[in-house]
């Protein structure tokens, strides 16, 4: 089969590889129809990541047809023919975080393995905890966006972002975007944006949101949130970009008593100085997400297809599996949001 095959930052080939074979009864072969560039393919793609060692596969933003199961799945109503989104990975269930009810955080999820390929097996477990059918052929493309729209719902609920909040979201890449829309659709009643890329901005701007427009005038971000919240901050801010100055912002930002959610990933080893006033006297709750359940996945698709959330505009463009390097290459260059990767669009 055809895959995209990852041999080093900067380094992707379109391979012939073996097709995956089923191994254990319900392991089912799934057939790509789109797979989504995640944040963590392009950041892999440009400088490497430590849970990827090449040569490997990519992908897990992945929906497309079952087109053959291993026996008779035991826990599954899934069927050979059906149009499905996959999470992933899933928790066991069983270990200490998912009995704490913090299931992103398993300490023996099941995983598949990488989907820029024209098939990948699904693992029993991962069809059975984490495989879900969608609605129909028009929903497809959306239902890309379960995985990192179910991140977003993992923070905004653990964050308990309500009616009446006034959120502060730093950064409008794809997350942010999709951040903006989960917070309108959950009842946030303003939301400000702090991104320097006109195109993103001008993207916030359109979905709602106050965006910060002083880039060139060396305004300060932390003074404009107050202008805008009577002095007061914002009550949930989130964090959407991987740097330490983006968090130092954030900690500008907020109100006494509100949350700094760190959504983005830093690079391991990013030092961050906190000044112990912010958490003692102005009860500052600084906290991050990541990742998701399974539930948090099935609510994301269901209001993707739903039509509860209008994310649509967030997928910019869309490239054959011939053209994953093209797609990574502009996924790079800040200038597109969500990349589909289209394996086959009918399948
Ligand atoms: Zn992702
Ligand atoms: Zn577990």
């Amino acid at each position: 089969m055809k895959a995209v095959v990852y041999h080093g930052p900067g380094d992707l080939r379109i391979e012939n590889v073996e097709a995956p074979v089923l191994k254990e009864q319900g392991d089912a072969l799934l057939k790509v129809s789109y797979c989504g560039l995640c944040g963590t393919d392009v950041k892999t793609y440009r400088r490497g990541h430590h849970m990827f060692t090449p040569p490997c596969i990519l992908g897990h933003e992945v929906v497309g047809r079952i087109v053959e199961i291993k026996g008779k799945p035991e826990k599954s109503d899934i069927a050979v023919g059906d149009e499905v989104a996959v999470a992933p990975y899933v928790p066991c269930y069983g270990c200490v975080y998912c009995r704490k009810d913090k299931e992103e955080l398993c300490e023996n999820k099941g995983w598949i393995e990488g989907a820029f390929a024209e098939y990948v097996r699904i693992p029993s477990e991962v069809l059975s905890k984490g495989t879900f059918r969608v609605p129909s052929d028009k929903h497809l493309k959306l239902a890309c966006l379960s995985e990192p729209l179910a991140c977003c719902v993992n923070a905004v609920l653990d964050s308990h972002v309500g009616l009446s909040d006034t959120v502060m979201i730093i950064g409008a890449g794809p997350m942010g975007l999709l951040m903006l829309e989960l917070c309108k659709t959950i009842g946030a009643s303003k939301i400000l944006v702090s991104e320097p890329n006109a195109l993103r901005r001008s993207k916030a701007a359109e979905s709602g949101a106050l965006v910060f427009d002083h880039w060139d005038e060396g305004a300060d971000v932390s003074s404009w949130v107050k202008d805008e919240t009577d002095g007061v901050g914002a009550d949930k801010v989130f964090v959407c970009v991987g740097t330490v100055d983006a968090v130092n912002s954030g900690f500008g930002c907020v109100r006494k008593g509100g949350v700094v959610n760190i959504f983005g990933g830093l690079p391991g080893g990013s030092g961050l100085t906190i000044d112990p006033h912010i958490l003692h006297y102005d009860e500052v709750i600084v906290t991050g997400s990541f990742g998701f359940t399974p539930r948090r996945f099935h609510t994301a698709l269901t209001m993707l297809t739903s039509g509860t959330i209008d994310v649509g505009g967030i997928i910019t463009h869309e490239f054959d599996i011939d053209e994953a390097k093209e797609a990574f290459d502009m996924a790079s260059s800040g200038e597109a949001l969500k990349i589909l990767l289209k394996v086959d669009g009918n399948a």
